[in-house]
């Protein structure tokens, strides 16, 4: 019980958040309920942020990253889990107040575990991560809305390439929806093709500011990206459409007009994947395990092992990141 592993940590060195990796034991872990022996972490744009020390994400210190984790219960004092049990967390404050899932064992509260749907492994859980499963969060809003329907008008996605993006297109295309591609990075094409994209919109036709109405062109959105992106996709959405809007890869400002919505009554759907609550969850942990293609999942991800996490975080933050990248925390 007393054995180390390594996690990966912040902490505060000279007044400043700096990650950096630490041998811990159980004993060092927080007093919850249910202990989970780790197999897979993930790595998303969040965890760039947290660990290049770009953004303020852990709010406590010392903190373990990582946002999400997959793996099994190995102790537990909650009636709602046993040990054996295959569990996943995303989000909950894991890496921001709570200690998270970059290392092999954690200790966490019953209510911020997901049942691993029978079927994904660990692996593939992780391989999906809070990126696809926020990308099924938008897909769940958008038709719950009524926005979009398989066989209907075209459905936008940008920031294509990154993680949402890429799990976004996907989702959709197992669906039966017509799906275009927003991405800066045209030799990405052929990936974003084969998850499905039908047609292309380069990045920088949607950077610069435009009309407060424009060409009708959009049933739905997925957008990851934000800023003036954001602002010109509701200007292009089509009448009774809606965008579900989750990211900021592009700005956290949000440029726009009311006319899209007052006009054309188009809907801004805010998507918050870390305090969602579990029914929302397991509708779209349900819409993954029905309709995400294995194959595809497999081409968006790529396993990497806890000790590139550095190099790993420097290059998602910098956009250099094509899909997703599954963390080996063993
Ligand atoms: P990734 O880095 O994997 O993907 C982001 C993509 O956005 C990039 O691949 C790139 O796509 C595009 N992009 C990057 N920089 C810019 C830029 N300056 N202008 C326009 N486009 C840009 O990140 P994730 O997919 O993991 O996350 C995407 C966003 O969603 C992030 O902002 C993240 O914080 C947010 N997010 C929010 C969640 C929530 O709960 N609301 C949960 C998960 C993520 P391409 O190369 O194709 O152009």
């Amino acid at each position: 019980m007393s054995d180390s592993f390594r996690a990966m940590m912040i902490t505060d060195v000279e007044g400043k958040p700096k990650a950096g990796f630490a041998d811990i034991t159980q004993a060092d872990l927080p007093e919850h309920e249910v202990l989970v022996e780790i197999a897979y972490s993930t790595l998303n744009y969040k965890d760039g942020l947290a660990l290049s020390g770009k953004g303020r994400i852990a709010r406590r210190r010392p903190m373990v990253a990582g946002i999400d984790l997959a793996g099994t219960v190995v102790d537990s004092s909650s009636p709602d889990w046993v040990p054996g049990d295959k569990v996943v967390v995303n989000g909950w404050g894991l890496s921001e107040t709570e200690w998270g899932g970059y290392s092999r064992y954690q200790r966490l509260k019953p209510q911020w575990l997901t049942r691993l749907p029978a079927e994904f492994t660990a692996q593939q859980a992780m391989a999906i991560g809070t990126a696809g499963y926020t990308a099924a969060l938008c897909v769940d809003a958008l038709e719950r809305w009524g926005a979009i329907r398989p066989g209907g008008g075209e459905v936008l996605v940008t920031g294509a390439a990154g993680g949402v993006g890429s799990t976004a297109i996907s989702l959709l295309a197992a669906k039966g929806y017509t799906v275009t591609a927003a991405t800066g990075r045209p030799e990405t094409h052929d990936y974003l093709a084969g998850l499905g994209a039908s047609g292309f919109v380069a990045r920088t036709d949607l950077a610069e500011p435009g009309g407060a109405l424009q060409k009708e062109r959009w049933a739905g959105a997925v957008d990851s990206v934000g800023s003036t992106t954001l602002a010109n996709v509701l200007a292009q959405t089509s009448y009774g459409g809606a965008v579900a809007a989750c990211g900021l890869a592009g700005g956290m400002d949000l440029p726009a007009s009311v006319a899209p919505h007052i006009l054309r009554g188009i809907a801004l759907l805010g998507i918050d994947s870390v305090m969602a609550p579990q029914d929302k969850r397991a509708r779209a942990w349900a819409l993954l395990a029905a309709h995400l293609d294995k194959a595809k999942l497999d081409t968006i991800a790529r396993v990497e092992p806890m000790s590139n996490l550095p190099q790993l975080a420097e290059d998602i933050v910098a956009g250099r990141i094509r899909g997703r990248v599954v963390i080996d925390v063993t």
